[in-house]
């Protein structure tokens, strides 16, 4: 047998979701993709003008070379004054932040710096699907624990318009505190924990994540928060802001947390994200960072830096762009709730993120929909399949978002990206529409 064969670390990773969607919207052009969470509508002008004018500048010839490896100083800097104020102490511009390539390589980084073999970490479900294999890759073992959906919430004040009832929100799923605590143990190394949560858009309340930062100091552990929607909740959502869990007391030490721009800014394909905690959690960050992806682009930086600037000085007014994008995001959000569940899908209406969970069962029911010859997992996967394939609306499996042995849990979910321009949502309502009319 030939020596040449890829390495046994690779035989704990399967193809995921991404590479088998994104191949289904190259070769079946959907006529909107609500799958992958990216907008489909113009980044801010002034973040791309700052781009465009750092890299078109024969004055700053260095600017389009490397940069520092763990961050562009101007870019640490900002971000530093960002967090520092919105967590309440200073942070350190030059020990206490890595900027990385997006979230994904913060998350990476966070793995191979943290996790020794047979460590576990523990992962809440749904979860955003890469925590599963970058945990196996660094030799841990994941430890699943589900939110579970309780009876449906009354709606909150002035929200009643996207509470019908055949919808439920993102605050009924919760951790079950004896359930969640059975899950750690003298391995656990961390728990990962991502609010706004992606796919379901919950936002864990301050008692949620005050629960878990209890546990993480009684087992010694750190906690890894997913950050990377905190600028995403929705007005009328029982939690009005996002809660840090680097600002509750006793939790900096012990607390990474990540961000991304391309959430931020609305800039997915720039592929900036960070990481930022205590200097002595940061550090082996650095050196995993060192020995792969060293800097990342400088230009990017650059421009990302410019626009904190200026959010920084808009931070709480009317023309903050988190708070702009989150209001147009809303309008987004109860329309498309308002469709899902008067056509039989019914929404789980997220207080953050961009993302929407509905239940498929009712109108999977109804036989107007063959799903006989699609493959996958749960009937949520084949529907999705064959929603691409048959009716040119991308949307994602919820079992994507679960392990293996649960993800009967998600049988019937399905997953939409309302950050999207009014008419690509409107194609999909007229889409969603004909499906049972
Ligand atoms: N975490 C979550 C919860 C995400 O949804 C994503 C996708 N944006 C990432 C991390 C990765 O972010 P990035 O695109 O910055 O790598
Ligand atoms: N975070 C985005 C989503 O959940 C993109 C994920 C990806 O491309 N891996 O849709």
């Amino acid at each position: 047998m030939s020596r040449i064969v890829s390495a046994d670390r690779l035989n704990c990773i399967e193809s995921n979701v991404w590479v088998e969607f994104i191949e289904l919207a190259n070769k079946y052009k959907p006529r909107v993709n609500l799958g992958q969470g990216f907008p489909d509508f113009p980044a801010p002008e002034h973040i791309c003008r700052a781009l465009a004018s750092t890299v078109v500048n024969p004055d700053r010839p260095l600017i389009n070379q490397y940069t520092r490896d763990c961050g562009h100083p101007r870019l640490t800097t900002v971000l530093s004054q960002l967090y520092g104020q919105l967590v309440g102490r200073p942070i350190d511009a030059d020990s206490e932040i890595l900027i990385t390539s997006g979230a994904y390589q913060s998350l990476f980084n966070t793995f191979m710096a943290y996790v020794n073999p047979g460590d576990e970490v523990i992962i809440i479900e749904p979860y955003f699907d890469c925590y599963e294999p970058m945990t196996r890759l660094a030799g841990g073992i994941p430890v699943f624990v589900p939110l579970r959906p309780r009876r449906q919430s009354p709606p909150v004040d002035g929200d009643e318009d996207s509470r019908s009832p055949l919808s439920s929100s993102s605050a009924d799923w919760i951790l079950d505190p004896e359930e969640l605590e059975s899950k750690f143990s003298d391995k656990t190394k961390f728990i990962v924990v991502n609010t706004p949560n992606n796919p379901l858009g919950k936002v864990y309340t301050r008692e949620e994540l005050e629960l878990i930062g209890r546990l993480c100091q009684k087992y010694d552990c750190l906690v890894v928060m997913d950050e990377v929607y905190e600028w995403l909740i929705y007005p009328g959502s029982p939690q009005r802001q996002h809660t840090r869990m680097a600002s509750l007391p006793g939790m900096w030490d012990r607390t990474l947390t990540i961000g991304s721009a391309g959430k931020t800014f609305s800039v997915t394909g720039w592929k900036i994200g960070w990481t930022y905690g205590p200097r002595d959690l940061i550090r082996p960050l650095y050196l995993i960072h060192q020995s792969n992806v060293s800097s990342c682009a400088t230009p990017i930086q650059e421009a990302l830096a410019i626009g904190f600037e200026l959010e920084l000085k808009r931070l709480d007014t009317d023309q903050s762009y988190w708070r702009q994008l989150t209001e147009s995001l809303v309008g987004k959000r109860d329309k498309l709730s308002a469709v899902l569940s008067t056509n039989r899908l019914m929404p789980t209406v997220p207080d953050g993120g961009y993302f929407m969970v509905a239940d498929c069962s009712q109108l999977l029911a109804t036989e107007k929909v063959d799903i006989t010859g699609e493959s996958g997992p749960t009937r949520g996967w084949r529907f999705a399949r064959w929603l691409s394939k048959h009716r040119g609306l991308q949307v994602i499996p919820v079992s994507a978002f679960y392990s293996r042995e649960h993800n009967c849990l998600a049988e019937n979910l399905i997953r939409f990206c309302f950050c999207k321009t009014d008419r690509s949502l409107e194609t999909a309502e007229q889409i969603i529409r004909e499906l049972i009319g």
